[in-house]
């Protein structure tokens, strides 16, 4: 602990810890980001940090099939984040890297890296400093609370958050809404380019994370047939339930 003056444990409290999972397309980032902005918490897109670390690789010209070389790579990885719902932002090496890590290329080779055992180990950790920084920040201050959503949120990185949720919807409302993201349509042809981004990515991750049942304790909220607001309005009435 760093110096300075003993802080009493009295009047402080933790910061409300909320664990969000979910499949590709179940709108998970958009609502997490929406309920931490409404809710004065912290953001952490924990999806954002395996597409860096994706970067990070495929910018040095590391064989993606090469485990120890990526799992190498990672270690190293001087990545920066930003947990501002307004703002989120994600920097490597002092690059922002924000917008490069949604693209094509990194979408379809995203999962050859998160299914690396090292690679899940370095960043889940990591995942667990930035989720405690905000639960104890240290000091005087009260914890600001925080949203990190993902796909082993609820199960492996956080499972004794005060609220844990698995955002599910079905497959044709899953691939409409990323068709609407990537494409800007939902016609055939969009359709079925997102279709390998969503499906195939989807079945390769789910090999190292279970992000189709709920575990013990977590609640399940279908999104299928819900609009965005009322996908908001029923993740924020969880949280503001155990708040
Ligand atoms: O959520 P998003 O689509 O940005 O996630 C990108 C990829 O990161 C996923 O396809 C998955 O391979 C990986 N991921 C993961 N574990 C998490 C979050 C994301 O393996 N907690």
């Amino acid at each position: 602990m760093a110096g300075g003056e003993p802080v009493s444990e009295r009047g402080q409290r933790d910061g409300l810890v909320v664990a969000i999972d979910g499949p590709s397309g179940s709108g998970k980032s958009t609502i997490s980001r929406r309920v931490a902005a409404e809710l004065g918490l912290a953001f952490l897109d924990t999806g954002a940090m395996y597409r860096a670390a994706t970067w990070w690789c495929v910018r040095q010209g590391i064989d993606l099939a090469d485990v120890d070389a990526v799992a190498r790579a990672v270690a190293e990885l001087p990545l920066t984040i930003g947990t501002d719902p307004e703002n989120p932002s994600f920097a490597v090496g002092g690059e922002d890297v924000s917008v490069v890590i949604r693209s094509t290329e990194i979408s379809t080779a995203v999962s050859a890296v998160a299914t690396n055992l090292a690679v899940r180990a370095e960043l889940q950790r990591r995942q667990r400093g930035v989720i405690e920084a905000e639960r104890h920040p240290g000091g005087r201050s009260e914890g600001r609370g925080i949203i990190a959503e993902g796909r082993d949120i609820t199960t492996v990185v956080a499972p004794d958050a005060d609220v844990r949720i698995l955002l599910i919807a079905d497959e044709t409302a899953r691939l409409a809404r990323r068709a609407r993201e990537v494409h800007g349509a939902e016609d055939e042809a969009a359709l079925e380019a997102t279709r390998d981004q969503v499906l195939r990515r989807d079945a390769q991750d789910s090999t190292v994370s279970n992000f189709s049942t709920a575990a013990d304790g977590v609640i399940t909220v279908d999104s299928s047939g819900m609009s965005l607001e009322q996908t908001v309005a029923a993740v924020r009435t969880l949280v503001e339930d155990v708040r």
